[in-house]
Formats: C-alpha cells, structure tokens, sequence
C-alpha cells in the first residue's frame, strides 16, 4: 500500500521562491568585481532568477543542456544559478584554478553552450575560446558601463543581456531526479570526471548539511560562504541560506585576511566556511593586527584536515566554535561534521579539543564504512584504519557520460579513496587518501598525522609528508617543511618535537626545507609534483 501524501518534487528553485516569501527582504551583499559592495535581498534575486531563466530560453537554452559558469561567489552567480536550474538546464561550475587546457576539456566535454563569466575570467577564457565550440555566447557578468572591449563569441554584458526579459515566467516543470549541477573532480590522474548533482540530491544534501550538528544555519545568521562555488558546490551554501532564511555575504574574489576580517564585522558574520589555507591568512591577520572577531560563533573548516592548532586558536583563543567538515565533490559535498555528541560532552575540554581533530560524523542519509584490500569490514574501534566507502542520496553513483565505469561495490558503496578510522562513537578521522599512505615494513603510516603534528613547531609554517622507497621497509616517511618568515627548523630539533607526538616507527627519516610547497587547483597539497621533486632523493637510513 502506498501512502497518500502529495508527490511534492525537491526542485532546486522552490529553494528560492521559499526565500522570496519567508524572507524576503533578507539580504545578500556581495563585494563586487568592479569594487563596491552591492545589496541585495531574496526577493530581488528570485525576481532576476526569474528573467534568467527566461533570457536563456530566448537563448534556446533547452532542459538537460549546460550552462557554464565562471565566477567568484556573488549575487549576479547566484541568479545565475537559479535561473539555469529554473529552466531544467544544468549549471557547470568550472573551477578558474584548474590549468587552461584542462578548463578547455571540461567545458568541450560538458558541451556548454553558454558561458556566465566574471571579469577576472575574460582574459582566461579569450586565450582559449577559439578552442570551445559548443560555447555559442558568453554573458559576462557586469554591466555596459564595466564591459571589457572582448572578442569572445556573441559576448553580452550580464544587465543588458538580463534586461531583455520582462520576468513574466513561469519555472519550468520536471521531476526532481532532474541533473541540476555538474561539476568536474580534479584527479591528480587522468581527465578529470564529472560529477551530475541532481535537484532532490541538492535539495536534500542542503537540508541534511546544516542541521544543527552540522553546519548549522539559520534565520538568525549571517554566512559568508568562503568556499566557492565553482568548488563542491561551496557546501551547498547558495542553496541552504536561503533555504534556512540565512543572510547572505559573497565575498567576491577577495579572500586575504584583511578583505575577509573586514566582512566578518561590517556584515556581522556569524557563521563561515572554507579551507584551512584561508584561515590561516586569516589568523595571521588577527594576530598581526590584534583583532578579533566580534559576532562570529561557528566557523566551518574542511577540503583538507584541518590542523590541531588551527582549532586550538578559533576555539581557545578567539571562542569560535570550530565545526571540522569532511567531503567531496563526490558527495555533493559534505559527508561528516564534528559536532560534539551528548556521549562525549562531559570529557574534558583538552580532549574535546582533540577529538575535533576527527573529520566528525555521518548525518542522516550519509553511510559510511571502512574496508581492508580484501573488503572485509574493519570495526569501529578508532584504530583499524582502511578505505572509506559510503551511500547516501547525494552520493554520485556513476560519472558524467559513464566515465570511469562502475564506481560502486557490489553493495552499492564508492570508495572515496581516503582512509580512515573510525571510532566507537561513530567520529570517522582521515589518516591518508589511499595512494598517499606510507607503507613501511607491511604497515601502514598516515602522512596526514605526521603532517599536523609538524605544523605545531614553532619554526614551521607548512608540512607534507611523502614516502620515499627504502630498501629495508619498503617506504619511509620524509618530512618536507616551509619555515615560517626568518626562521630555519633543524632537522634533529623537529623530529625530537615529534618524538613524543607519534610512533616512534613513524618517525621521518630525514627533513628537507623548501620554499613552496605545491598545491592542486583545489588548495590540497600537491603530493604528486612533490614525489616528482624528490623522485632523485635518497634517505640518509637507505
Ligand atoms: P574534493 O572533491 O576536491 O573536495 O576533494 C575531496 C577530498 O579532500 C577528500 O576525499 C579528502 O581526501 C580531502 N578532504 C576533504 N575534507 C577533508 C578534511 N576535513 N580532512 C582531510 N581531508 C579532507
């Protein structure tokens, strides 16, 4: 027997049009391209979401064909989201990071048809466009006054192109398993892949990531989505503010300490997101300057761990509650946060501290699993570490166009290529993406550890730990290190700082400083061009 409720489809755009009823005038302020902040409020951004959708079906945009997009977060990218959504297309979120060529694929294997692009991007774009021909028009986001002089095909500035429709339109209508989002996973090898987000898989994906013990937004707060969107969807952000009623504050492409301090007070920020490497501008800023933030009360961090005394610093010295997230454009994105359960409250803050280093826990509509080679499920002791594998209603079941292949086990799990551990309170901690894990005499060493542990010297700003063959033990850990401004860690000092922090067996066998440490498009450490670096290099134990 089936129930009798209404069939009510999670559509992406009734996000906006509940924004538009409920909290209407609440506002969205973005720092523009151009310069000056721009205020806007629900209301004006679904009524322009609206014209969006109507300009691009004069377009001919169709349901089911894509529409790029190019930009910083702002009010003019998220109309354009709406509006693309709003007619059954698909935005495509290239990421502006990634090298040109690859951007030249993705867009080619998306077969965009149309570009929504930021000024920063024009020049990017006009370097490649005559290797893009399924793009048959760009809109650039601005208006006449700010357009560049651009050779970019059927190019239109953002207002104009917009002010030719009358907002007289309805959404179009389509089931909710509708594609809505496409985004491109940056491997390390190989092309990249698409990921096909669908409007129930976002809608729910917003609903569950935001819940209290997640990232916990409501009508009350003011977010400022550092993550971007045209990264993992800026962790469904543009979709639960206004789904929560949430103030808004985009923070264009100004991300330094200062610009982002500076929208932490002037907008009264209660709630951020983004990645370690963002933070750590911004606390250096804090510091230097002797400030401190006044409203903000949670601060989301993930895209990579997030280090021990990066939590120590929101939380003990600022008051910040730190929520440390894990995920993957994979999984729309977000798949655990570090709420701190009831079982776990009354141990002690040093040890609460601790345990935020964890990537956290698995909501509602996220499962989770660790697995050995063989696939035998590993207990929940907090010790075993193997793959990670999880299911859930927004977790990709296959790529784009069938790349890749079966990306699911035979029990409908994908293996999200990380390992981990997790405990008997259900806290998952990532030790390692499974390529990178040290394996030494038949065990395994997590880099990650080691990694976070060396970024609590005092003489050290960044760390990477690579494995580098060794006759005896098959790999041994090699601690490559970025000094902090003036100073010059010693390798004997460092590794006896480490001596009491890990395993003595996973100590590094030798340290090497180096300017730069290299990172992907997406802000994680590049450990592939690092074991190029050092593909010559021989321990001193081998
Ligand atoms: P992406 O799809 O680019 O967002 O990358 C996803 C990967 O980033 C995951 O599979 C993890 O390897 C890594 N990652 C994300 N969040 C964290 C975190 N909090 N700690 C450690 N690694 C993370």
């Amino acid at each position: 027997m089936l129930g009798l409720m209404q069939d009510w489809p999670l559509l992406l755009h009734k996000i906006i049009d509940f924004a538009a009823i409920q909290h209407g005038g609440r506002e969205v302020v973005s720092r523009t391209i151009e310069g000056p902040m721009h205020r806007s409020n629900y209301r004006q951004i679904r009524d322009r979401s609206l014209r969006v959708a109507q300009r691009l079906k004069r377009d001919g945009v169709r349901l089911g064909d894509r529409v790029a997009t190019l930009a910083w977060n702002g009010y003019r990218h998220l109309e354009a989201w709406y509006g693309i959504v709003g007619l059954g297309a698909i935005y495509h979120t290239v990421n502006p990071r990634l090298f040109p060529e690859q951007i030249a694929w993705i867009i080619n294997h998306a077969e965009d048809r149309i570009v929504f692009v930021d000024l920063t991007f024009v020049p990017l774009l006009e370097a490649l466009a005559d290797k893009l021909p399924s793009v048959e028009r760009y809109v650039v986001l601005t208006d006449a006054a700010h357009m560049p002089a651009t050779k970019l095909r059927n190019a239109v500035p953002y207002e104009e192109w917009l002010a030719e429709a009358d907002g007289d339109f309805r959404w179009a209508e389509f089931e909710e398993r509708t594609a809505a989002g496409l985004c491109y996973t940056s491997g390390t090898t190989g092309n990249p892949k698409g990921v096909l987000y669908s409007h129930r898989s976002n809608v729910l994906h917003s609903m569950a990531s935001t819940n209290g013990d997640g990232l916990h937004i409501e009508s009350a707060d003011s977010v400022l989505p550092i993550v971007p969107m045209f990264h993992a969807n800026s962790w469904s952000l543009a979709f639960s503010c206004p789904m929560r009623g949430a103030k808004l504050v985009m923070p264009g492409a100004k991300l330094d300490g200062a610009s982002v301090y500076e929208l932490l007070e002037s907008e009264k920020v209660t709630m951020t997101a983004a990645v370690p490497t963002v933070w750590l501008m911004l606390l250096q800023y804090l510091r230097q300057e002797n400030k401190r933030p006044t409203t903000l009360k949670l601060v989301g961090i993930g895209g990579s761990a997030c280090p021990p005394a990066m939590i120590r610093a929101f939380e003990v010295d600022y008051g910040i509650e730190v929520r440390h997230a894990w995920g993957m454009t994979e999984m729309s994105p977000v798949g655990s946060t570090g709420s701190i359960k009831p079982v776990v409250a009354g141990l002690p803050r040093e040890t609460l501290l601790a345990l935020k280093e964890k990537q956290g826990w698995a909501p509602f509509g996220v499962e989770m699993k660790i697995t050995d080679d063989e696939d035998n499920e590993l207990p929940w002791d907090g010790k075993k570490f193997g793959r990670l594998k999880v299911a859930g209603f927004a977790v990709s079941s296959a790529y784009f166009k069938g790349d890749g292949g079966d990306i699911l086990d035979e029990n409908g799990f994908f293996d999200t290529g990380d390992v981990a551990t997790i405990d008997p309170n259900g806290y998952m901690q990532i030790t390692d993406r499974a390529k990178d894990v040290i394996k030494s005499g038949g065990e395994w060493i997590s880099s990650i550890d080691i990694e976070n542990f060396a970024v609590g010297h005092p003489d050290i700003q960044e760390a990477a730990v690579i494995g580098i063959a060794h006759p005896k033990w098959d790999e041994r850990p090699l601690l490559v290190v970025v000094p902090k401004e003036g100073r010059t860690p010693q390798r004997d000092d460092v590794i006896n700082f480490l001596q009491s922090r890990v395993a003595k067996w996973w100590l590094p066998d030798d340290m090497q400083l180096v300017k730069e440490i290299p990172h992907t498009a997406t802000g994680k450490i590049n450990k592939m061009k690092l074991r190029e670096t050092f593909k010559d290099y021989r321990l001193p134990t081998a």
